[in-house]
């Protein structure tokens, strides 16, 4: 079975109140950790490689761990994996046209940081190209705060979409699905110390997403797919472990889970999730090392360092996405 487009996750996502997971993808063990807990829960999956990604992976070796995958589902759980292969964050038409041509199946292109008028412009040139191909893109409008790969924007540089923009953007540039901002952010420090209050054990509570937003595009782009960036929710009892075998990572925070959920019930069809599942292999990494000194082979820690990830995903998939057992509706 090739890979898939996100179009019929996404109808099926909005008409039943769930979001689809977009994981974020560098090498084997994670793409393999992911695809195991997708396969045993039966979820729809969004895998999804940044520019960064590609440079450290290779666009080639990524594509076909992908398509490893789709045939392990299918060769040896007899289950058909709908795998989406999405570009996150291509910022330039070269960047995308060159994923879309090597086999990806969906593109986003970042106009989000360049003025209105050259963001539409720039998405359209890309959705030209992109349907031309068979693959679909998405647009952003707003630009998160945070550290992602190459995208790095200062809390002060952000801005949350201004919902009176979205049919002009979406009518005009004719993507598929959209990224707005409402108070995600990327990475594992979403929020400074001043942004967030603290809770009785002393630890940061970010402020509440912005729900008003959503459901005004919600209300001006009905049954359109909404996407949201910078959802992790920085488990602190990972967070903890690393602290407690050599890391240093004080005050991490994320986004609460039961605000994703909130936010799947509603237009979000798409949540993209991965410094979760970076905390959840390098904290099983370093309590592995610190517990095993004499070990040096890399698959001692990278088997379970490979649990943990599909561990992390399996929960998210059940207890925040709730896509699982829609596997069948993707196809
Ligand atoms: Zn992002």
């Amino acid at each position: 079975m090739p890979v898939v487009t996100s179009t019929k996750m996404f109808a099926d996502a909005y008409k039943n109140g769930y979001a689809v997971g977009a994981f974020n993808v560098n090498n084997m063990e994670i793409i393999q950790g992911i695809a195991a807990a997708a396969t045993e829960h039966h979820a729809p999956l969004i895998l999804q490689v940044s520019k960064g990604a590609r440079a450290y992976a290779n666009h080639i070796y990524l594509m076909k761990l992908i398509e490893a995958a789709i045939d392990d589902a299918e060769q040896h759980a007899g289950f058909a994996l709908p795998i989406c292969v999405h570009l996150d964050h291509g910022d330039t038409f070269e960047l995308c046209k060159s994923c879309i041509d090597g086999g990806f199946s969906s593109v986003m292109i970042d106009g989000s940081s360049k003025p209105y008028e050259e963001n539409i412009k720039l998405t359209k040139q890309v959705v030209e190209y992109a349907h031309d191909h068979g693959v679909v893109v998405e647009g952003e409008l707003g630009t998160l705060a945070g550290i992602e790969d190459d995208v790095k924007v200062a809390a002060e540089d952000s801005s949350y979409t201004r919902p009176e923009e979205v049919e002009d953007f979406v009518t005009r540039t004719g993507v598929d699905s959209l990224a707005i901002a409402i108070g995600t952010s990327h990475g594992a420090y979403k929020f400074t110390a001043a942004q967030c209050t603290r809770n009785a054990e002393g630890l940061l509570v970010p402020p509440p997403l912005r729900f008003d937003i959503l459901k005004e595009v919600e209300k001006r782009l009905p049954e359109f797919p909404i996407v949201l960036h910078g959802s992790s929710s920085v488990p602190q009892e990972f967070v903890k472990i690393i602290n407690a075998n050599g890391g240093k990572m004080p005050d991490a925070v994320g986004i609460p889970e039961e605000q994703l959920r909130e936010a799947a019930r509603m237009a979000v069809c798409k949540i993209n999730i991965d410094s979760d599942l970076r905390l959840a292999m390098t904290a099983c990494i370093r309590q592995y090392m610190a517990e095993h000194p004499e070990h040096f082979d890399p698959r001692q820690y990278l088997k379970p360092a490979r649990e943990a990830i599909k561990n992390m995903v399996a929960h998210k998939i059940v207890d925040v996405l709730g896509c699982n057992d829609r596997a069948a509706a993707a196809l």
